[in-house]
């Protein structure tokens, strides 16, 4: 079994941090840095609509260019799309001799959209979980496992340097597990397009409209294919697949065991195969840059026909009628 990391000394993050964007990630880094006595500061565009919201916080705020000038240890905590830009312009022509560059996903470096100076350690500490969430169990006391790597030890001190970092927003506490650019990017990218997200986005979507095509009530089949996936899967985040079957009905089990592998079939293996080759070849990064590049006409145009399914406006109205006020 892997060795599971809960220690690291925050000493070394002595000097100041420089963390760019206050969004997801940023300012859940910003905020737990701060609160373990790490002098931090927020890097944002001038005008940014989150200047504001993270000042009133208490945290330092100043441009990009300024917070990453003199920082020790430099955050790059954008959207992957507009990292490598705003790293060419921003943090590279202001970086201090020997800084550290720090990413929380491995894509950019992985396929070359980020190249910091050999003299520069490039580490990661990936988060294994929503920004929002790395705040929360931060503040109550608890943490959110990290994934820390290296791509350049130029100081010698890189992985203790990941380890200070990944311990002073929290993730010691929950647990930190050693990997590498390659392993988490493409680890990451598989997890959220066959399971996570592609996958079970789809498999929702296509048991909703079995059942509707079928002539049954779209609420009933929102109930069934969506809202109880939750119920489903909190029972096995809590104690695994068995945790889940001791849970449901003998017949729920039954059903299980037969049918899911008709649903999940060879096909359906062999074609993760190929999502994983199209990731570890790099034909998914260059279909997706290839989207960044053309303003992201894909993306939006996939979001918004998702957005008009009947899943989505049957949802909606269900979800006012259940979920108490500020749960979404
Ligand atoms: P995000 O979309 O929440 O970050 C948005 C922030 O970036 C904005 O608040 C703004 O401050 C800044 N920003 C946006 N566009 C900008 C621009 N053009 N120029 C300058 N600043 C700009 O990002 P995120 O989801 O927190 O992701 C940050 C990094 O963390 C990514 O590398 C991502 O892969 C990684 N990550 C995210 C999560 C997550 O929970 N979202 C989990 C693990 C790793
Ligand atoms: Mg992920």
């Amino acid at each position: 079994m892997a060795t599971i990391l809960r220690d690291g000394d925050l000493g070394l993050l002595n000097g100041k941090v420089a963390v760019i964007g206050y969004g997801s990630q940023g300012h859940a880094h910003a905020l737990n840095l701060r609160d373990s006595g790490v002098e931090v500061e927020v890097g944002l565009r001038e005008g940014s609509a989150s200047w504001g919201e993270a000042e009133a916080t208490g945290l330092t705020v100043r441009t990009i260019a300024d917070a990453v000038s003199g920082a020790q240890l430099v955050a790059m905590l954008l959207p992957d799309q507009v990292q490598p830009q705003v790293y060419a312009d921003h943090v590279e022509p202001n970086l201090a001799p020997g800084a550290a560059v720090l990413f929380a996903h491995g894509f950019n470096v992985l396929y070359e959209r980020i190249a910091p100076d050999a003299s520069h350690d490039v580490i990661m500490v990936a988060p294994k979980g929503p920004g929002h969430v790395v705040r929360r169990l931060f503040t109550e006391g608890y943490g959110t496992p990290a994934l820390i790597a290296i791509q350049q030890d130029a100081s010698g001190g890189a992985r203790d340097l990941a380890l200070a970092y990944a311990v002073g927003i929290g993730a010691g506490r929950a647990g930190i597990l050693e990997t590498t650019f390659k392993e988490e990017t493409e680890t990451d990218l598989f997890g959220e397009q066959a399971v996570l997200c592609g996958g079970t986005s789809e498999l929702v979507r296509a048991g909703f409209e079995t059942l509707v095509e079928a002539g049954y009530a779209p609420e009933i089949a929102y109930y069934e294919c969506l809202h109880e996936l939750k119920l489903i899967v909190d029972l096995m985040w809590e104690n695994g697949l068995a945790g889940m079957r001791y849970s449901i009905s003998d017949t729920a089990e039954f059903g299980d065991y037969t049918r899911g592998k008709r649903v999940i079939d060879e096909h359906v293996r062999e074609e993760m195969k190929g999502i994983l080759a199209d990731i570890q070849s790099g034909a998914f990064a260059r279909e997706w840059v290839e989207d960044m590049d053309n303003n992201e006409a894909r993306l939006k145009a996939m979001r918004a026909e998702a957005a008009q399914s009947q899943l989505e406006t049957v949802g909606k109205d269900l979800r006012s009628l259940m979920h108490r006020a500020g749960d979404r």
